[in-house]
């Protein structure tokens, strides 16, 4: 056997190698096996493993999940026993196999360890993280009964947070509202001893509106269906839904794949499991109906006018009531935060406080800000109750998981949709820096000669957004900085600025009519979006007149006081920090906690628009995978060697090949190696001897070594 010439003959060896490697008409379970890197070649393994249920498929160390749009039968405990403990090549691609390589190199190498999750909106990316967590709280909770009771509370966390930062949308029936790195922590021998959920902007406006067919988020739907009579009656929400503006302008109410009746109950377990209390849990509802009683308040012009001023009073006194009732607040108050503001005028001895009536437009906006704004600090308050229950100082060894929307197009893009966007564009640049980076950091490691390879770069868009002093996020906290801004001049200013800006498009500097008015366009890794700049100062400032925060600190509930916290005597001269600038300094700092662990990547990949099983839609994955820069990651996979393994993994599994290294052989791993490749004569340029490992160029040695040993066994 051994002195055999190895055969390069591509054709010769793909028929042959389904036999070991994997099952005809399955694909390779890794798109670096494959015989040419043509997007072509990429897509049809795509679309065969799709088909054929295989919806995991690698590439190196990367999950490329495609969304099946129905239950696999694939993650119940057998399979968690059988993904345990196993490397990679053993088993079928799958996402047990990268939760159980992070877990094994964190306790292997006691170093800090990242899952970085990313892909559109309903791609799967909120699947995956929680198959990750089912994954490890499974082999790590090791019977000992604190370890057993964090992971229940890490599991846990998903059904709360989700009931209040997820919502029915055209695109995901169950999307996520907000970003969450899920930290899970562990002891030295890998138990769990905690947790702890950083969360980044929620997308508060929901809760006053949203575009047609989509939901406010689930809690409010699954409070009205869920809670008992005496509790909705005691609430004043003995109603149906569609009583409550903010609940009906949108006209989607039920969901055909949701059970809000049932998701309400696991809510409820899960607030117990987390340790909150019926005082807390009763504040919850409280705050939740006096957001929908908020809602139905609207105003009218009040006849008594002085020429030149109008005032409103509010219409529906019940609501406000209602409303004052449930935040237990006084009605007179909150009545007059929401239709006067107090404005200072002088300064120091002569300063003086005046209130000024609002109109009917400046008082809508201070009523859904007042709504927003509960929902919000509430969302906040919960995530830090939680934390609070979890997060174990100690910290010892932690795998991040990093599950943040994905990018956004929508037919109207705002204010949200630049941050979200934004926000991908810095993920991506990590995964091109770090893919990369890694790849060549271990050639170097071994000692390996490699030359560096050149890819797309989006600093430049990075930069256009994040980039001080001129830069779209600083541009707009100038513009909130001068009274006499408004969304116009800011777009007049970007448009200066960035005329020439290979990524930022205007009418002005194009004269195309698709980019509308008051509109601007950036041309994102992953497509062109066109933002209407309407409501990016208001949205941007995120104000919340003083006079509602004082009508909230008198509530008789110390929950919804602490929500309110009176400004520090320090900060009270300091402007603000915007909403924009906390969104870039929130983003930063994820980068840095990533940049220090060792990355995981799992790129979801959405099948099809319509959710539907078993349809996979071409023009929308090859979409996928061009921005996702897939091919490019396959490339730069291969361009060095396509596989490595260890001496010791090497010599083990092809020892019988030759009669050098069977059935003895005296010397190390890296040495019998060298006698199975020399044997088996492969060209010297074939492969590499690196200080732990052997690199092999081209995926033919291997399926070749790979069949000798079939036919051997
Ligand atoms: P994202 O978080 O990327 O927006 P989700 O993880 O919420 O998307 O997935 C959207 C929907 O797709 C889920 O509600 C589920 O119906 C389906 N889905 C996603 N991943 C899987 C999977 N691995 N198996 C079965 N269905 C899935
Ligand atoms: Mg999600």
């Amino acid at each position: 056997m051994s002195g055999a010439k190895i055969s390069l003959d591509k054709t010769k060896s793909t028929t042959k190698k389904t036999k070991t490697m994997y099952k005809k008409g399955e694909g390779v379970p890794d798109f670096v096996l494959l015989n040419q890197i043509t997007e072509n070649d990429f897509l049809e393994n795509l679309i065969t493993r799709h088909k054929s249920d295989q919806i995991y498929t690698y590439i190196g160390d990367v999950v490329i999940s495609s969304n099946p749009f129905k239950k696999m039968n694939i993650y119940n405990e057998s399979d968690i026993k059988n993904y345990n403990g196993r490397y990679k090549y053993e088993m079928p691609p799958h996402i047990y196999a990268l939760a159980n390589d992070a877990y094994r190199a964190m306790r292997q190498n006691q170093e800090k360890q990242c899952v970085i999750i990313s892909g559109e909106s309903g791609a799967g990316k909120t699947e995956a993280s929680k198959k990750i967590m089912q994954f490890l709280t499974f082999v790590s909770k090791n019977q000992s009964d604190r370890g057993d009771k964090i992971a229940k509370m890490l599991l846990e966390s998903n059904p709360l947070l989700e009931a209040f930062g997820n919502a029915k949308t055209l695109r995901n029936d169950n999307s996520s509202r907000f970003g969450k790195y899920m930290e899970m922590q562990f002891d030295y021998v890998g138990t769990p001893s905690g947790g702890k959920i950083t969360n980044y902007l929620l997308e508060k406006s929901r809760v006053v509106g949203r575009a047609q067919g989509e939901r406010n988020f689930h809690i409010f739907y699954q409070m009205l269906k869920g809670l008992n009579q005496a509790k909705l009656t005691e609430l004043g929400l003995n109603a149906s839904a569609t009583s409550f503006n903010y609940l009906k302008n949108s006209t989607c109410i039920d969901v055909a794949t949701i059970d809000d009746v049932a998701d309400f109950k696991a809510v409820v377990k899960a607030m117990e499991t987390l340790g909150l209390k019926d005082e807390d849990q009763n504040s919850i509802w409280r705050i939740l109906a006096s957001i929908l009683h908020i809602g139905n308040i609207t105003f009218k012009e009040l006849p008594d006018q002085t020429v030149g001023t109008s005032s409103v009073g509010v219409v529906d006194q019940k609501s406000l009531a209602s409303a004052a009732a449930c935040l237990k607040t006084d009605v007179g108050t909150l009545s007059r935060s929401l239709t006067y503001r107090s404005i200072n005028t002088g300064v120091g001895k002569r300063c003086s406080v005046i209130s000024v009536p609002l109109d009917n437009e400046q008082a809508v906006f201070s009523r859904d800000a007042l709504a927003k704004a509960l929902y919000e600090r509430l969302f906040q308050w919960l995530v830090g109750k939680i934390n609070q229950q979890i997060n174990n100082p100690e910290k010892g060894l932690v795998i991040g998981i990093l599950d943040i929307y994905g990018f956004e197009v929508f037919e109207k893009n705002s204010f949200e949709q630049l941050n979200i966007n934004y926000c991908n564009e810095k993920l991506q640049q990590l995964f091109i820096e770090l893919t990369l980076k890694s790849e060549q950091a271990e050639y170097k490691n071994e000692g390996i000669e490699w030359k560096d390879i050149d890819y797309f770069n989006n600093k430049p868009i990075c930069d256009l957004i994040e980039k001080r002093p001129i830069g779209l996020i600083s541009l707009l906290d100038e513009a909130c900085l001068i009274a006499k801004s408004t969304d116009q001049t800011y777009l007049q200013n970007i448009q200066n600025n960035f005329d020439k800006h290979e990524y930022f498009q205007s009418y002005q500097s194009t004269r195309d009519r698709s980019i509308g008015d008051g509109c601007f366009r950036l041309k994102h890794y992953a497509g062109d979006v066109t933002y209407n700049v309407g409501g990016f100062l208001e949205k941007n400032k995120d104000t919340l007149f003083g006079d509602l925060i004082t009508s909230m600190q008198m509530s008789k509930d110390p929950l919804i006081c602490s929500l309110f916290p009176s400004p520090k005597p320090e900060d009270s001269k300091k402007r603000p920090e915007t909403a924009g600038s906390q969104f870039r300094t929130a983003i930063n700092s994820l980068i840095s906690t990533l940049l220090a662990c060792s990355p995981h990547y799992v790129r979801c990949i959405k099948s099809n628009d319509n959710k539907q099983a078993g349809v996979i839609d071409e023009e929308r994955v090859r979409h996928q995978v061009r921005y996702l820069g897939l091919l490019e990651n396959v490339r730069v996979r291969r361009a060095g060697f396509a596989n490595r393994q260890t001496y010791q993994r090497f010599s083990q599994r092809y020892k019988m090949l030759t009669k050098e290294t069977w059935p003895t052989f005296k010397g190390n791993p890296r040495q019998a190696t060298e006698a199975i490749l020399k044997a088996h004569n492969i060209p010297k340029e074939e492969f590499r001897m690196g200080k732990t490992k052997v690199f092999i160029r081209s995926p033919t040695t291997l399926f070749y070594f790979e069949e000798k040993r079939e036919a051997e066994l």
